[in-house]
């Protein structure tokens, strides 16, 4: 049976240590956002998940979803998972209050997001997918819609699903064929049909709000044609309850590889009555918005296998005896070694934690941003911090969910023939972990996004925002020497990402099918350069604090925030920082030689 316990105190370390949340308390929705009031609620949600969630996960994955002549039957226990869920207030955490939300940062929702998707990734879709809804109507309704429908969304009482893929339409949207006629009470009949829609259907709600791309009469060709309608499951009467059945049925059920328990449904919508969401044609638009909230929330996906497959597989590396050390026996009472001696199992292992401690620590570093970019009182802050989370976005989707997948994978190795019987659990991680490398954009369009949109983006200012922080972080810690371990590393593989941008900017020019060959590997060396900055600023403070706390342990005046920590956590920081710059970072010399030859072999090979 797998095993997961939540990663609070890393949570901890990250908000209240390297992100120094306290900073911010001034900024509106953070005065709550310090230690003391956030450590409860920490445990709270580690305690559902570890407790509700995660037991339901392989229950959900084996017995899967029923469908019954339009309706779908969620896994026995989901609805009451989804009950507690909704009564713990956790769906309104970040919603605005105005429509009964708690109006607190998606910094403070991240780690929540994470535990729900290490716990039980098919669970957390649904509210997960439901929230990207309420934002786009938050964005972009009418003070009517936002009235009429985000405050039982908000509640967690009626979900939100957002329906763009048709058959002949997913990377592609300008090959939509949804159509929307007006109608004379200024709604509109959308009919058409949308395939692998997400909790499409399901019975853990009163209702379900549709958000579908459709195009008008006479609307242009392509992306600029498209419009946002908003079309629920059952119509909403004046009063707020709920009126009769909407001309939208699921016709059925989609058989995957993974998340069993997640209902990805085929649409039909036969005249649906809906309202249009934004202005006319501007439905992509809408789209855009939200998508690098709804990115960072698929990457967190991948973020969130990671963690639980790595948990599992230390454990049972812990656990499984076989062979000797190879430098001599460890364990001479017992018939063999456990295996998490071998340096094999043990690069695993660290590859694993580095990924998972340090995608956490920037995944959580968007989101501030991303909350920054929106509630900081200075436009020059809201700026830059945009600026990071436009050019950092398609990085993170990528790389956390394409490491989701390889740290599953990882995790089925430790346990080696054991990890591909479905008895022992893990096999449902790669299983679940594949998804999240493909929708919201698969990861080859990521790449396109990153290399095609945001480097140009400014003149190269997105660009700078995050090259300017590691330049100065390098030159002001230049003098120390117990960081150059990190910051000599950080400078030298920063100058290969530098090169390999230089080269895909004036390549692309020249020839496109350069740029867009080498798109993925530019996005996964960039990645490999964000994270050593990541891996370089957790040393930093381990070294600042680890003093700090072996001095003060027995001192009762502890301040809060360091209070849960011990020196082995800040010894293991270093450790693994240390692991990352050594064995992980250099595959960036491997990828800026992949980059740099070109795309001819490719585009001239007969295929
Ligand atoms: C389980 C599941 C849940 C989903 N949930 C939802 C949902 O809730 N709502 C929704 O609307 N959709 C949903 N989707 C759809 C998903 O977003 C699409 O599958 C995804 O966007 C890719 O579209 P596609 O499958 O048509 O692949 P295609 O667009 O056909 O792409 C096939 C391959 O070609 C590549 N490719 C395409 N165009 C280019 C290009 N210009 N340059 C380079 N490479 C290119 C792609 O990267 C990919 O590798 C879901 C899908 C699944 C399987």
């Amino acid at each position: 049976m797998p095993v997961y316990k939540a990663p609070v105190r890393d949570f901890q370390f990250i908000l209240h240590e390297y992100l120094n949340l306290g900073q911010y308390k001034d900024v509106p929705g953070f005065a709550d956002s310090g230690p003391e009031l956030m450590t409860p609620v920490l445990e709270a949600a580690a305690q559902m998940c570890e407790e509700v969630l995660f037991p339901l996960n392989q229950k959900g994955d084996k017995e899967g979803l029923q469908y019954d002549n339009g309706k779908v039957i969620m896994p026995g226990g989901f609805k009451e998972a989804y009950e507690m869920y909704v009564e713990g207030g956790w769906p309104s955490f970040t919603c605005d209050p105005a429509y009964g939300g708690q109006g607190l940062p998606d910094v403070l929702n991240m780690p929540l997001m994470e535990m729900v998707c290490s716990a039980n990734l098919s669970f957390g879709l649904t509210p997960g997918l439901s929230h990207g809804a309420y934002n786009a109507i938050m964005l972009h309704g009418s003070d009517a819609l936002k009235k009429k429908y985000l405050p039982r969304m908000v509640s967690g009482h009626w979900s939100g699903v957002m329906c763009l893929t048709e058959p002949q339409a997913g990377t592609d949207l300008g090959l939509i064929r949804t159509k929307a006629e007006p109608q004379p009470d200024g709604s509109y009949a959308i009919t058409g049909g949308k395939i692998f829609i997400s909790s499409g259907e399901h019975d853990l709600t009163e209702n379900i709000i549709h958000l579908i791309l459709a195009r008008l009469p006479g609307a242009p060709s392509g992306t600029k044609g498209i419009s946002l309608f908003l079309a629920p499951k059952f119509l909403v009467n004046d009063d707020g309850s709920l009126g009769a059945r909407n001309k939208l049925r699921c016709d059925a059920l989609e058989h995957k590889m993974g998340i069993h328990a997640s209902p990805t449904c085929v649409m039909n919508y036969d005249g649906a009555t809906g309202w249009l969401v934004g202005a006319p044609n501007k439905g992509m638009k809408a789209m855009f918005t939200m998508m690098n909230a709804a990115r960072l929330y698929v990457g967190v996906q991948g973020l969130g296998i990671a963690e639980v497959a790595y948990q599992n597989a230390l454990a049972y590396a812990r656990e499984r005896l076989q062979s000797r050390a190879i430098t001599g026996a460890r364990f001479p009472d017992k018939p063999a070694d456990p295996i998490i001696v071998h340096p094999d199992v043990r690069r695993m292992l660290l590859t694993q934690r580095a990924f998972t401690e340090g995608c956490r620590a920037l995944a959580l570093e968007m989101a501030l941003k991303h909350d920054l970019a929106q509630r900081h009182p200075d436009p020059a802050v809201k700026q830059e911090c945009d600026d990071f989370v436009q050019l950092l976005t398609p990085v993170v989707k990528s790389y956390l969910t394409d490491g989701g997948f390889e740290m599953a994978s990882l995790t089925m190795q430790v346990y080696g023939g054991y990890g591909f019987i479905k008895e022992y659990g893990v096999e449902q991680y790669v299983r679940d972990a594949r998804i999240t490398m493909i929708y919201e954009g698969t990861n080859g369009i990521q790449a396109l996004d990153l290399v095609g949109r945001k480097l140009p983006a400014g003149t190269g200012r997105y660009l700078r925002s995050f090259f300017h922080p590691v330049d100065a972080f390098i030159a002001r810690h230049k003098g120390n020497p117990a960081m150059a371990e990190f910051t000599k590393p950080l400078y030298i593989h920063m100058g290969y990402l530098q090169k390999a941008t230089m080269w895909i900017a004036m390549q692309g020019l020249a020839n496109p099918d350069d740029a867009a060959g080498g798109a993925v590997e530019y996005q996964k060396l960039f990645a490999h350069v964000a994270l050593a900055y990541v891996w370089a600023r957790q040393a930093e403070v381990a070294l600042r604090r680890m003093p700090e706390v072996r001095g003060q342990m027995s001192d009762s005046k502890l301040t809060p925030d360091i209070q849960h920590l011990t020196s082995e956590f800040y010894e293991s920081k270093i450790q693994t920082a240390r692991f990352y710059m050594q064995k992980i970072l250099p595959n960036t010399i491997s990828l800026l030689s992949s980059i740099t030859s070109g795309s001819k072999s490719m585009m001239q090979a007969a295929l």
